[in-house]
């Protein structure tokens, strides 16, 4: 490793001489300078690693004022003073102030380079330490990115947030490679801080002071498209990369220093599993400090998490849509052999009385005749309701059930199903029931829909009652919902009939499911009604379930509805 680069500062030429010689002899890189306004002058200009000043240097800066001058243009230099007896209290105060170390005058050779040797050593190994725990804790902090629970489209924002934080840059954007097109840098996340405030005492040596980071998305910015550039360079050549003032610059600790009031970049390429993911591009200005060492690996380190938990979600996000059009394609081949099964079923029945009538060798009498006529009348409404049912069931499948709600009176529908129920089954014991009508809000629903769901309940009621149908039918008022605000009644159908097992209750409401038991095979039914009575409730933004002590306990059907929001109506009437 080449030794480093000193800068010896002293007003006494003899001294300055006899110092740079001593120093060059041991291989150091020596620039002899007359004092402190030259030193600032040259390090605008130079980068160097040691500032080696004399404390009193009369009719120019002093010492201190030098070091801090410089160390505003080179954060990372070494500051050594040389200082006489008499102001030694003045040099130990002045390493509070960000010098590192000092030689008292008259001092031998061994002494100065004793001393230089071991203050470089003390700083390395404390900026060594500075680094490490840096590190260590944007390890930890990048736990978040790679956690599962991360929201991916979050992750970008955060990503870019980290950056900010731990580098202190002014400005930041994170680009993204397009999914679709090679190479093309899209999705950009700009950060920015607010302007910061003048600081008033230039000499403060305290870090300068960082404004909020604001973050925002832009698009076809001028800015996003310089750093949209400064991105494209970096992926294209897979590596790290500095500009200062827009010309890029070898990365090495005394190249990396830029002088004052310049835009310095630094461009990270984000890279998982060997796979291009987009850049990170942050800024600094003359103002902040330039990008240390630091910077640029806690840069590395995000750019990397970062990059495998885009890459990661990305690649859950594919794999999602590709089981989604897998599992719609195992849906439409069961539903096409289901549907062949159930329509096969009646048209057997119906091919079977024609082939017999058409049968050339017997003479059917009248009576016969008619007979096997209903029936296939009877099979064909059959078939005619089961594919009215597939309809139905398909449009929901693909969303495209349509349903008008609208502000109706929920008891209303409750009483002209029972009303229906009674015309058409006598037998039934049905009972209704429902709070005083002045209390019932308004529900928001699709009345034809709704009987169509009561109407379906209540008839599968009847039809898994074998003896002595009691059916009930009840509207209650809910409490109003903490999490939407949403108020909702529901409606209960009660029968005293078979009754469902934990087993069936999970699955009747899937289409075609039927329970398999001797009394159910026995009933007609397409195991479809339930599927549709779900998919219309689910559509007004309910719910359905069943609820059932077991076989033979009968059941009960409860389904939920939104309560209308008709506030100004109710003013106006
Ligand atoms: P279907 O009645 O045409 O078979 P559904 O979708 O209406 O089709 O019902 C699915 C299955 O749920 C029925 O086959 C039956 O086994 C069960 N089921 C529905 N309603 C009841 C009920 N009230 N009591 C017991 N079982 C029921």
């Amino acid at each position: 490793m080449p030794k480093e680069t000193i800068v010896v500062v002293d007003d006494e030429p003899a001294a300055r001489t006899a110092v740079a010689r001593l120093l060059q002899e041991r291989g150091y890189t020596v620039h002899a300078l007359t004092g402190g306004q030259e030193a600032i002058d040259f390090a605008n200009t130079t980068p160097f690693d040691v500032l080696l000043t004399d404390f009193r240097m009369p009719g120019g800066l002093d010492g201190l004022t030098t070091v801090r001058a410089v160390r505003r243009i080179i954060p990372q230099v070494v500051a050594i003073i040389m200082t006489g007896h008499s102001s030694i209290d003045l040099a130990i105060e002045s390493l509070k102030l960000g010098v590192h170390g000092f030689v008292v005058k008259p001092f031998t050779a061994f002494e100065l380079i004793r001393n230089i040797e071991q203050t470089i050593a003390q700083q390395t190994l404390s900026r060594e330490n500075i680094k490490m725990r840096a590190l260590v804790d944007v390890f930890s902090t990048t736990e978040a990115l790679l956690s599962a629970n991360t929201d991916a489209a979050r992750l970008p924002r955060l990503t870019l947030e980290l950056a900010m934080d731990r580098v202190s840059a002014r400005q930041a954007g994170l680009l993204l490679l397009s999914g679709d097109q090679e190479n093309q840098l899209e999705l950009a996340v700009i950060a920015q801080r607010a302007a910061a405030e003048e600081d008033s005492d230039t000499n403060n040596l305290l870090p300068p002071y960082f404004p909020p980071v604001e973050l925002f998305i832009r698009s076809n910015s001028v800015q996003l498209e310089h750093l949209r550039q400064l991105g494209q360079q970096v992926l294209d050549s897979n590596s790290t990369k500095l500009f200062i003032d827009g010309k890029e610059v070898a990365l090495g600790s005394s190249s990396m220093v830029s002088t004052h009031s310049q835009v310095t970049q630094v461009a990270v390429p984000l890279m998982a599993q060997g796979r291009k993911v987009g850049a990170l591009v942050m800024e600094k200005t003359g103002a902040e400090e330039n990008f240390t060492e630091v910077d640029l690996q806690i840069a590395a380190i995000l750019a990397s998490q970062g990059a495998i938990a885009i890459d990661n979600s990305r690649l859950m996000h594919r794999l999602a849509q590709v089981e989604a059009l897998h599992q719609a394609d195992r849906l439409r081949s069961e539903f096409v052999a289901m549907v062949s099964h159930e329509l096969r079923t009646p048209l057997t029945s119906i091919k079977g009385y024609a082939t017999t009538l058409l049968r050339p060798d017997v003479q059917w009498n009248n009576q016969t005749g008619t007979e096997y006529l209903s029936i296939i009348s009877e099979e064909c409404d059959k078939l005619m309701q089961l594919i009215d049912n597939i309809l139905e069931v398909s449009r929901i499948e693909a969303g495209a059930l349509r349903i008008y709600p609208e502000p109706i009176q929920i008891y209303e529908v409750l009483d002209r199903a029972a009303t229906e129920t009674r015309r058409r089954s006598p037998e039934v014991n049905l009972e209704v029931k429902y709070p005083p009508v002045n209390e019932i809000p308004y529900v928001q629903g699709d009345s034809q829909r709704i009987i169509q769901v009561l109407r379906n309940l209540i008839q599968n009621a009847i039809k898994y009652t074998p003896q002595d149908p009691h059916i009930l039918l009840e509207l209650s008022l809910m409490p109003v919902n903490q999490v939407n605000d949403q108020e909702m009644v529901q409606i209960k159908v009660q029968d005293n009939g078979i009754g469902l097992t934990q087993e069936n209750k999970d699955r009747i409401f899937e289409r075609f499911y039927r329970v398999d038991t001797g009394s159910a095979r026995r009933t007609e039914g397409t195991g479809l009604g339930l599927a549709i009575c779900r998919g219309i409730v689910e559509a007004h933004g309910g719910r359905i379930w069943v609820e059932s002590a077991g076989r033979g306990k009968g059941s009960a059907f409860y389904f939920t509805l939104p309560v209308a929001d008709i506030s100004n109506q109710i003013e106006l009437d």
